[in-house]
C-alpha cells in the first residue's frame, strides 16, 4: 500500500546571528546553512524512514532541483513534484546566542499547485492506499475529496492552524492530527474539543507529555506517555510523529501499536539537531529502549 501526501518542500535558511534584528537593524550573520524542511517534505521523510512506499505531491521552483534530489536520496517516490516558475518555497531562520529564533515563511511554489497536478498523482491510487495533507500548500480540501472519492483513508495534520482550513476537510476526515495549541485553538473555532468532532480517529500531541487518541466509534480516550529522553532539539518532533504514525498504519497496524512506534521516532527526534535530515530510520527506532 501506499501513502500520497499533498505536502510543503522547503528549503530552511538557518542564519546564525548574535541577537534578532530589531525593525529597521541590519545585522551580520556569522554562519549561513540550508536543510530541507517544510512539515510536508519532513513528513513524507518520516514515512519512507518507517519503511512505506511514499509518494509525495508537491511543487518546487528551478532553484529547488536538489531538494527532490535529496527526498529521491531519502527514499521517497518524486515523481509527482512539479517544477514550475514559482520560487522554492523557504524559511528564513534567526538563531541567536540563546537558541531563539524567528522565522520568516515563504510559500512560493508550495501554495502554486493545480487541481490536474493532483488529480494525475491520486490515479495512481488505490481505496487500499492513504492520502495525508497539512496546511503548507494549496488545494487541501479539493486534494482531500478526490482521495475520498476513491475511497482512501483520509489523514490530516492541522498544521499550521487555519480554522477555515480545518473546517474545509473536516467532514472528509478519517485521522486528524494536532497538538496541544492547535487543540485549543480548534476548540476556539468550532466551540467543540477535538474528542466531539466528527472524525472517527484524533491524536493530539502533547510535547513531552505525550498523546492522547480518541476514537468516535467506541467512545473511548487513550492516553499514551511520551519516552524519557534529554531534548536536543524539538523541531521536526510533530512531524516525525504523524509521518510514522501513518506509515503503522498504512503497514496495517492497529492505531494504538502505530502510535506506539510513533512515539518512539518522535523521542529519538528529538535527541537530534535538525529536520527533515536527521529523521531516524525504523531500525533505530526499533532499536531504541523504552
Ligand atoms: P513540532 O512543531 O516541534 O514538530 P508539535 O508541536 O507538532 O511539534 P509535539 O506535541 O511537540 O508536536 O510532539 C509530537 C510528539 O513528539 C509527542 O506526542 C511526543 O510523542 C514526542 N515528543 C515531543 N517532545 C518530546 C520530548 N521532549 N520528549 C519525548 N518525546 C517528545
Amino acid at each position: 500500500m501506499t501513502i500520497f501526501n499533498l505536502g510543503s518542500i522547503n528549503a530552511d535558511l538557518v542564519y546564525r546571528v548574535p541577537h534578532l534584528p530589531g525593525p529597521g537593524e541590519t545585522l551580520a550573520s556569522t554562519s549561513l546553512s540550508r536543510g530541507l524542511g517544510g512539515k510536508g517534505a519532513n513528513m513524507s521523510v518520516a514515512a519512507a524512514r518507517a519503511g512505506a512506499r511514499c509518494v509525495h505531491i508537491g511543487a518546487v521552483g528551478e532553484d529547488g532541483r536538489w531538494a527532490i534530489e535529496r527526498l529521491t536520496e531519502y527514499g521517497v517516490d518524486t515523481r509527482h513534484i512539479r517544477v514550475g516558475s514559482e520560487p522554492t518555497g523557504h524559511a528564513v531562520i534567526a538563531v541567536d546566542d540563546a537558541g531563539e529564533n524567528s522565522i520568516l515563511l515563504y510559500p512560493g511554489a508550495n501554495c502554486a499547485l493545480s487541481e490536474p497536478d493532483i488529480s494525475k498523482a491520486l490515479s495512481e491510487a488505490t481505496a487500499e492506499d492513504l492520502f495525508i495533507c497539512q496546511n503548507e500548500t494549496n488545494l487541501q480540501a479539493e486534494a482531500a475529496r478526490m482521495a475520498s472519492g476513491r475511497g482512501m483513508r483520509v489523514a490530516y495534520a492541522a498544521a499550521p492552524f487555519s480554522a477555515a482550513a480545518v473546517m474545509a476537510v473536516l467532514p472528509l476526515l478519517d485521522l486528524l492530527v494536532l497538538n496541544e495549541v492547535e487543540a485549543a485553538q480548534l476548540a476556539e473555532a468550532t466551540g467543540h474539543s477535538p474528542e466531539h468532532l466528527p472524525v472517527r480517529d484524533a491524536v493530539v500531541t502533547l510535547g513531552s507529555k505525550g498523546c492522547r487518541w480518541h476514537n468516535t466509534d467506541s467512545g473511548d480516550t487513550q492516553a499514551f506517555p511520551a519516552i524519557k529522553v534529554a531534548p536536543v532539539d524539538t523541531t521536526g518532533a510533530g512531524d516525525t510523529f504523524t509521518g510514522y504514525l501513518i506509515a503503522g498504519l498504512d503497514r496495517g497496524m492497529p492505531m494504538a501499536q502505530a502510535i506506539g512506534l510513533a512515539t518512539k521516532a518522535a523521542a529519538l527526534m528529538v535527541t537530534r539537531m535538525g529536520t527533515a535530515d536527521v529523521i531516524p530510520d525504523l531500525k533505530d527506532v526499533q532499536d531504541m529502549r523504552s
